[in-house]
């Protein structure tokens, strides 16, 4: 029996000896909940939720799938399909709770202190959707908010859009993005089970480096992004995301190879795939870094544990 099993089998029992919820006293919300998320992928268990004030430890509830198989309860329950790994689409964004009054002033006037109050992901995209808070809102044709796995574990973090990415508002969709894909998946995650996004929100004139005055208006919104997504993991792709998040200065060079601390999050800095686009020696350093992300959100386990194949994994990019 695996672990994942035994969990369940614990789980359930719990639940028919009365128990609404389990608390896992010496895990902190993320461990439980990475601990229990095929589980709650699966519908066996509502999402992991918060201790309340003085109790320590992550709590999960068992489903009422996990008693008895009971198909509408657990759909009720279950994340929206999409969050499943195995389903193929990105799982859905809810519905903005801001009025479209407020996404409008935030729009125009919020300061950074208050776009990091926005309460969901939605509303996020919609402020962002009618930013005007620097003057690049002026020539894009779309913003580039970003898009995934809202639940995602790992996010990915870019530069800025360029052209493509500017005509269809999507992130990461041109050739750096094929790349970014295989990249990915030379270490077991599909595009659609991460989150990818830019420091910048709009494209620069002529893919122009981003300005400093640029950063500061659109970085609240990344941060938000990323408080709100709380993955187990942030990789970011070429220096000017890593030197963002790190507020760091130096090169990718001096920045890569290790993982560094992002508010409390692991964050991993590698090089820009449009980077290796031009310098392909950078591949190899690149899955390397991408193979310790993939060790963190396997728990850590030690490189060769993972199940990922070297030289065939290799071969994808
Ligand atoms: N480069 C980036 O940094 N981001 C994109 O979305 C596309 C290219």
């Amino acid at each position: 029996m695996d672990a994942g099993e035994a969990l369940r089998r614990y789980l359930q029992t719990r639940r028919s000896l009365g128990e609404p919820e389990v608390v896992f006293p010496a895990l902190d919300r993320r461990a439980a909940r990475r601990m229990t998320r095929r589980l709650v992928i699966g519908g066996v268990l509502a999402p992991v939720r918060e201790a309340e004030a003085g109790q320590g430890g992550g709590r999960a509830a068992p489903s009422a799938a996990s008693a008895a198989p009971e198909p509408a309860a657990a759909s009720e329950k279950a994340p929206a399909a999409g969050s499943d790994p195995g389903a193929g689409e990105p799982a859905a964004e809810a519905s903005p709770s801001l009025s479209e009054d407020e996404i409008g002033r935030l729009a125009r006037e919020g300061t950074g202190e208050e776009i990091r109050q926005v309460p969901d992901l939605a509303s996020l995209r919609r402020v962002v959707e009618a930013c005007e808070r620097c003057p690049l809102h002026r020539a894009r044709t779309r913003e580039v908010f970003g898009e995934g796995d809202p639940h995602a574990r790992v996010v990915c973090v870019g530069e800025a859009p360029g052209a493509r990415e500017d005509e269809t508002g999507r992130p990461f969709v041109g050739p750096a993005g094929q790349l970014l894909d295989r990249l990915l998946l030379s270490v077991g995650f599909r595009r659609e089970e991460v989150y990818i996004c830019n420091v910048l929100k709009s494209r620069p004139p002529n893919n122009r480096d981003p300005q400093p005055d640029e950063i500061e208006a659109c970085s609240p919104y990344l941060h938000r992004q990323l408080e709100l997504i709380d993955p187990d993991v942030v990789v970011a792709f070429g220096a000017f995301a890593a030197r963002t998040l790190l507020d760091a200065t130096g090169s990718l060079g001096s920045l890569r190879g290790k993982v560094h601390r992002y508010r409390g999050y692991p964050l991993v800095a590698t090089y820009h795939p449009a980077a290796l686009l031009r310098n392909r020696s950078w591949t190899r350093p690149t899955w390397e870094d991408l193979q310790r992300v993939r060790a963190i959100v396997d728990g850590e386990r030690a490189e060769g544990e993972s199940g990922i194949q070297a030289g065939q994994q290799m071969g994808l990019i």
